[in-house]
């Protein structure tokens, strides 16, 4: 903290690009930007940089808390924004293969930094590490394990930007991210889309390099690969200048015939050119086709939002690449999609009053959301290295508390929590969970990774595992599977596993014996100021009233748990879903009875919302 100031905390964010430098300085605290500049065309990254301390001094910033560096790529190793140190700087030197023209300007600009601004905590923040997340199945490209072995993989782009995307939809729409399945479009010059499914991106449209997915301003997007043999033959153009003309004189440029810029482009289609009109519905097709896409990939989504110079400024475009989207309850709002005015951090909605899918446009703000993430890093401590999934604190936007709301009820399947050492046990030596999908509660997730539970009738196979890693191993079950398994298990409340029954876990590495089986208390995870609100404390037993349509039941002794953080839902198992005839959860009001009870309306609602939200304990 400087001293001058300390309700103050100044982050210089730096993104040093291979022929410019975007920088800005941003106070965290205050939320205000103090200014941004860009110096262009330096002949080196170091000159450029050099000059900074001299117009920080004249716009009269006296003393920094911080840096936020832009680092393109993090590969695998960087799950998260981290603080630099030499681990951590030699970690970005060995992604340069990765990104051999972009590390290396980013490279440079934290050694400047590094000796202008001795001592000044400096923080990576990785294009890449947002897209962590993404689940193998989609990372993986179907090719030779050798390639694969070389770090050949889908990485994604843009994070910095999706991410801000989610935090804005969601506080806009003051509903948590973790329970928004959101499409985001960066249409920019260099263009993505990102599937972020409950605070996590689960799938984007760049892959390996920023070349894949869209139609870009000069870069091809898609194409076959088949096209590198094809061209060889029949053009004698070597791999160096396919891969240059891909990246450089395709895209709209290559359509249009006159430049790249989506205003001409526009112009000149509404003045009959046959290329420039082509040039749009490539563009809008492609994208179209992403947001079905990744629609698909959630099982569903919630909101579409458009940013980036043409997803913010061209009403035709968004228009253009969200009709025929009805399909999916997208209705676009003719009028408010052109009445779109984004000044400061305005994030308007434009689809029509019915329709399903809501439509938000804001600006990008990458260099802010750069300054943001390392007054977080620097704030709750380096994840740095081996860290799993990002921090997920910031996704939730909280509405205040409605004594009134409607109180979700998920149906949990069974699951496992492990600790540590069993994932090595079980999955391999150095083995980390990878995340499948975000859960309802910020910062859990279902991992990809299942175990089968072993007892001495039966095995119940393919058990989820739920990340992240614990102190100890739970394993929760039904009373109609523990009957299976040929065990007897005790109700209990989640993390009370001493004196439980030992079980067998099978995982494709090991088996372990472990206690820690449980049929587990059903629950209702509230967030403290909401419990508050209903005259409720952590550790109160209420009654729980299902209206379901025939097989109506009240739950007794279901256990209050708070936590500032929770989503408030309430947690059953599918054998008390069935005595419910719940099979997809519910959704109802919460009326006071006799003090501390409740009663909640069953209201059916989507698979997808029962299978994405097993509970967490
Ligand atoms: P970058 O990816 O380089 O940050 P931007 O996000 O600034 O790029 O997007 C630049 C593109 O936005 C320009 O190439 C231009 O085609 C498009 N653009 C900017 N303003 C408009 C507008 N009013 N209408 C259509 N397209 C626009």
């Amino acid at each position: 903290m400087n001293d001058s100031e300390h309700d103050a905390f100044r982050v210089l964010t730096i993104n040093a690009g291979s022929s410019s430098v975007k920088f800005g300085v941003f106070d965290t605290v205050a939320h205000t930007q103090l200014f941004q500049a860009e110096i262009e065309r330096a002949a080196h990254v170091e000159d450029a940089i050099d000059r900074i301390p001299g117009m920080l001094k004249a716009k009269g910033v006296a003393a920094l808390d911080a840096i936020g560096h832009r680092v393109v790529h993090g590969g695998t190793r960087f799950r998260d924004a981290c603080v630099i140190d030499p681990v951590v700087l030699q970690g970005i030197e060995e992604c340069v293969p990765l990104a051999p023209l972009h590390n290396p300007p980013a490279l440079a600009g934290i050694k400047v930094a590094s000796a202008a601004w001795p001592g000044v905590p400096q923080v990576a923040v990785f294009d890449t590490a947002f897209h962590q997340t993404i689940p193998p199945r989609a990372s993986t490209y179907a090719v030779p394990e050798a390639w694969r072995e070389t770090g050949l993989q889908r990485y994604g782009f843009h994070g910095t930007s999706h991410k801000y995307v989610m935090l804005r939809v969601a506080e806009e729409l003051r509903s948590p991210a973790a329970e928004l399945r959101i499409v985001s479009c960066h249409l920019g010059n260099g263009a993505s889309v990102c599937a972020i499914e409950r605070g996590v991106s689960v799938d984007t449209s760049m892959g390996m390099t920023p070349l894949e997915g869209l139609v870009m301003g000069t870069r091809s997007g898609d194409v076959d690969p088949g096209v590198f043999s094809y061209l060889q033959r029949s053009l004698g153009l070597s791999v160096a200048d396919i891969e240059d003309a891909l990246y450089h004189d395709s895209g709209l440029a290559a359509l249009s015939g006159a430049g790249h810029d989506m205003r001409d482009i526009e112009k000149r289609a509404a003045d009959g050119d046959p290329k420039a009109q082509l040039a749009i519905q490539v563009y809008a097709y492609r994208a179209r086709k992403y947001i079905g896409a990744y629609a698909a990939a959630m099982g569903g989504v919630d909101v579409v939002a458009f940013t980036g110079g043409i997803g913010e400024n061209s009403a035709t475009m968004r228009g253009r690449i969200c009709s025929g989207l009805s399909f999916l309850g997208l209705d676009l709002d003719d009028g408010r999609n052109a009445g779109v005015r984004l000044s400061g951090s305005a994030a308007p909605q434009i689809q029509r009053d019915h329709s399903r899918v809501r439509v938000v446009v804001t600006k990008t703000r990458e260099q802010w959301m750069i300054a943001q993430e390392a007054a977080r890093v620097l704030a709750h401590g380096d994840p740095g290295f081996a860290t799993i999934g990002p921090a997920l604190e910031a996704v939730r936007a909280p509405s205040p508390p409605d004594v009134n709301a409607p109180i979700p009820v998920a149906v949990s399947a069974h699951h496992v929590h492990l600790t540590q050492a069993a994932v090595e046990q079980l999955f391999g030596p150095g083995h980390r969970l990878t995340i499948r999908n975000g859960l309802t509660q910020p910062g859990f997730w279902a991992a990809e990774e299942t175990v089968d539970v072993i007892g001495p009738r039966s095995t119940v196979e393919r058990v989820r595992v739920l990340g992240p890693c614990r102190a100890r191993n739970q394993i929760e079950i039904t009373e109609t599977e523990a009957y299976q398994l040929g065990i007897d298990v005790a109700v209990r409340l989640s993390g009370d596993t001493v004196g439980t029954p030992v079980v067998t876990l099978r995982g494709p590495r090991g088996s372990i014996e472990t206690d820690g089986l449980i049929v587990a208390k059903r629950h209702i995870h509230m967030r403290t100021d909401d419990a508050q609100a209903r005259g409720l404390q952590h550790g109160d037993e209420v009654e729980v009233a299902i209206d379901s349509a025939g097989r109506d039941l009240v739950f007794r002794d279901v256990v209050i748990r708070t936590d500032p953080d929770f989503v408030t839902e309430m947690h059953i198992d599918t054998d008390e879903a069935n005595a419910a005839h719940l099979d997809r959860g519910g959704a109802g009001e919460l009326v006071s009875v006799a003090g501390c009870s409740a009663r909640l309306t069953g209201t059916q609602t989507p698979a997808s919302r029962m299978e994405k939200s097993c509970c967490l304990d």
